[in-house]
């Protein structure tokens, strides 16, 4: 590499994560990048992939399924998370394909999950998602039903990372990131995933050990 070579968007966000990390006294290494694949193609994953990313996330099972059985023969150490919203009816297939899933959010799904992963002998880790900011639209459990939620989830072994949010998406997320913290610790866990590419630096400031990127390593999506 010469000293005119610009960093790569992989370069600059992994320096981005690596110095929130030491502002916050926290090892960089505690902290994984999951490259969000959601809508690029395979030519547009192939690079990171070549640069030595190795997480991945992508937001539907369809989408994964197509793009991702062929790239992981290349790379079989490549690992794929789930981060958008899953349907019960879909829990074996996610538990096939990923390695981690970051949205489960209702009882339902915590069973379908446990149901799908005795049956496939495979246990992805799972992040229990928390409508932290009480949206509406969004998904998530409420704050208030995280308790159950999570002893429900402990009851049918699932293998719990950790919380997952999505901060409203206009107002300033730290107050958000620092509340769901707040919440693993209460509740004894120690991932957080949380942060996305506007947000992904004050999160790990605030303790994030999972950064969910997507268009600051891929450009804008379609
Ligand atoms: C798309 C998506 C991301 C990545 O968003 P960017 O703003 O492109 O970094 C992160 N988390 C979830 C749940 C997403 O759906």
């Amino acid at each position: 590499m010469t000293a005119a070579t610009p960093p790569t968007p992989l370069d600059a966000v992994t320096a981005g994560i690596a110095h929130a990390a030491r502002i916050a006294g926290r090892e960089p290494a505690g902290v994984t990048l999951i490259a969000v694949s959601k809508t690029h193609p395979a030519e547009a994953i192939a690079p990171l992939l070549a640069a030595g990313q190795r997480v991945f996330g992508e937001n539907r099972v369809q989408e994964a399924a197509a793009k991702w059985p062929a790239l992981r023969e290349s790379y079989p150490d490549a690992t794929l998370h789930l981060i958008g919203q899953l349907q019960s009816n879909k829990a074996d297939e996610a538990v096939a394909l990923f390695d981690a899933i970051h949205a489960v959010d209702r009882a339902s799904l915590v069973d379908a999950l446990a149901a799908a992963m005795a049956k496939a002998g495979r246990r992805p880790d799972c992040f229990l998602q928390v409508n932290i900011g009480a949206e509406a639209q969004k998904g998530g459990c409420p704050i208030a039903d995280l308790p159950a939620l999570l002893d429900r989830a402990r009851a049918a072994d699932l293998p719990v990372a950790g919380l997952m949010c999505i901060p409203p998406a206009d107002l300033e997320p730290a107050p958000y990131f620092a509340l769901l913290a707040k919440l693993a610790r209460d509740a004894g866990l120690t991932g957080l995933s949380m942060g996305m590419s506007s947000d992904y630096e004050t999160a790990v400031t605030l303790g994030a050990t999972h950064v969910r990127v997507g268009s600051a390593l891929f450009g804008a999506r379609a």
